[in-house]
C-alpha cells in the first residue's frame, strides 16, 4: 500500500543511514540505492464476458552484485512502480541478510485478482509472464510468490515459460507445487523463518513463549502458517487474527484448525463463532506479547505507533513500519525483528528449491526444515550481534550486515567498464 508514506523513499532512507555508519562514499550509496533495471509492461486480456481490459504489471530488479534477481510477483490494485521499487530492493537486502548468493527485484500487476474468475487471472498471468520472460530466466531473475499469488500462478508461469524456450524449466521460478519441482517446506517457509526469529528474541530477551499472546493481521499464506506454527511448536495463544475483511479476537486461544477452517468455509475470518470483532487498526494496539503483522506496508505509521503494547514485533510482511514509525518503537522498548530477517525464511527454502532444480535432486522436509533454521538462526546472531556492538535497533543492525555484503560484493566486482 503506497499511501501517504512512499517505501522507496523510505527504503532510500535506511540505506543512507546504513552507508553513513558504514562509511560509505555517496557515489557507492547512489548505486546501491539505484534499481538497476525496470519494466513496464501494459498488456491485454481478454474477460469471460468476451471485453478485452488492458492491465499494467512491473518487473524491477534492483540489484544483482551478489547473485540473480529474486522476489515474488503481487496481485493487487495498490501496486505501483515506487512500492515495487521498494520491494525489489528490499529483496536485495533480505537476500544479503540471510547470505544466499542473489540480488533483489519484484514484480507486480495492478489487478484486484480477488474479483476475477480462474480463467481471467490464468489469461492475466501467462501474458504477464510472456511479456516479462526477455529479462527472467533461471540463470538472470528468478520470481516467486508475494501477495495474492501462490503455487498456482507459479505452475503457470513455469510452463510458459517453458512453452517459449521448448522445454521443462522448473529452475526460472520458485514456490512451484511440489510435482513440477517445488520443495517440501516451501508453503509454510516464510513462516517458519518468522517464528525461528521470534523464537531467537524470546531466548534473547528472556520471554517464556508457553501461553505468550500473539496477534496476526494478515491471514493469507504468511499469518495463518504463522498461527499454526507459533501454536504448535511453541505453545502461544493467538487472540487475535483478522485479514482484509477486519479481525476477531478472544479471551480463549484461537485454534489454527478451526479459525483456518472457518476462513476456508466462509472466504474470511469475521463471524468465527465466540469471537469479537475488531477492525485491523485495533489489532494492532492490542496489549499482547507478540504481534505479528503479515499483511501490507506502512500499516505502523509515526499516528499509531505510540499505541503498539506488544513486547515483539515480528514482520512477517514487507515493510510494515515506517522509519519514522521504528524510532517510536525503539524509544518504548518495542523490539522489531525487520522484515528483512523476519520474512527471509521464504527466499531463504526459495533458494534451496532453485538449488534442488539446478541438480535434478530433492531433499526431504527434515533437510529443509533444518538447513532454513540454519540459515535464519545464523542470520538472527549476525544482526543481533550488529546491534549490540552499534546499540542500534534491529532493523538499522540488519541494514548494516546486508549493505555491507551488497557494497563490498559491488567494489570487489569493480565498475563495468
Ligand atoms: N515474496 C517473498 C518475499 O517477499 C518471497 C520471495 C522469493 O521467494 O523469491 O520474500
Amino acid at each position: 500500500m503506497a499511501g501517504k508514506v512512499n517505501p522507496y523513499e523510505e527504503m532510500k532512507k535506511m540505506v543512507d543511514k546504513a552507508g553513513k555508519t558504514l562509511c560509505i562514499d555517496p557515489g557507492m550509496v547512489e548505486v546501491l540505492k539505484s534499481p538497476k533495471r525496470e519494466l513496464t509492461v501494459n498488456f491485454p486480456v481478454k474477460m469471460d464476458d468476451g471485453s478485452v481490459r488492458v492491465l499494467t504489471g512491473y518487473r524491477v530488479q534492483h540489484n544483482e552484485a551478489r547473485g540473480p534477481f529474486k522476489g515474488g510477483i503481487r496481485y493487487h490494485p495498490q501496486v505501483d512502480i515506487d512500492e515495487v521499487r521498494a520491494l525489489a530492493s528490499w529483496m536485495t537486502w533480505k537476500t544479503a541478510v540471510v547470505d544466499i548468493p542473489y540480488g533483489g527485484a519484484k514484480g507486480g500487476i495492478i489487478c484486484n485478482p480477488k474479483t476475477m474468475s480462474v480463467g481471467e487471472i490464468e489469461r492475466m498471468t501467462r501474458r504477464y509472464a510472456s511479456e516479462i520472460s526477455i529479462i527472467i530466466g533461471p540463470t538472470k531473475d528468478i520470481p516467486a510468490p508475494d501477495v495474492n499469488t501462490s503455487g498456482r500462478e507459479m505452475a503457470w508461469i513455469m510452463d510458459t515459460f517453458s512453452m517459449h524456450v521448448g522445454f521443462a524449466c522448473p529452475g526460472v521460478i520458485t514456490g512451484k507445487p511440489k510435482e513440477i519441482g517445488g520443495s517440501l517446506g516451501r508453503p509454510e517457509a516464510t513462516s517458519r523463518g518468522l517464528v525461528f526469529c521470534v523464537r531467537e528474541a524470546a531466548k534473547k530477551t528472556g520471554m517464556n513463549l508457553k501461553g505468550a499472546t500473539v496477534a496476526i493481521q494478515g491471514y493469507g499464506n504468511v499469518g495463518a502458517f504463522a498461527h499454526k506454527l507459533i501454536e504448535r511448536d511453541f505453545g502461544c495463544k493467538v487472540i487475535a487474527v483478522s485479514d482484509s475483511q477486519g479481525g476477531i479476537v478472544s479471551e480463549k486461544a484461537l485454534r489454527y484448525d478451526e479459525v483456518w477452517a472457518h476462513k476456508q468455509k466462509t472466504g474470511a475470518v469475521k463471524n468465527f463463532p465466540g469471537t469479537k470483532p475488531i477492525s485491523n487498526e485495533a489489532l494492532l494496539e492490542l496489549k499482547v506479547d507478540i504481534l505479528l503483522p503479515c499483511a501490507l506496508e506502512n500499516v505502523i505509521t509515526k499516528e499509531n505507533a505510540g499505541k503498539i503494547k506488544a513486547k515483539i514485533s515480528g514482520e512477517g510482511a514487507n515493510g510494515p513500519t515506517t522509519f519514522e514509525a521504528d524510532a517510536i518503537l525503539a524509544k518504548n522498548g518495542v523490539l522489531v525483528l525487520p522484515d528483512i530477517l523476519a520474512n527471509a525464511g521464504g527466499v531463504t527454502v526459495s533458494y534451496f528449491e532453485w538449488v534442488q532444480n539446478n541438480y535434478n535432486f530433492y531433499w526431504t522436509e527434515d533437510e529443509v526444515n533444518q538447513k532454513l533454521d540454519s540459515v535464519i538462526t545464523k542470520a538472527f546472531h549476525e544482526v543481533w550481534d550488529m546491534h549490540e556492538k552499534h546499540k542500534c535497533n534491529m532493523r538499522d543492525a540488519a541494514y548494516l550486515v546486508a549493505v555491507k555484503r551488497v557494497a563490498d560484493a559491488t567494489r570487489t566486482r569493480g565498475f563495468y567498464p
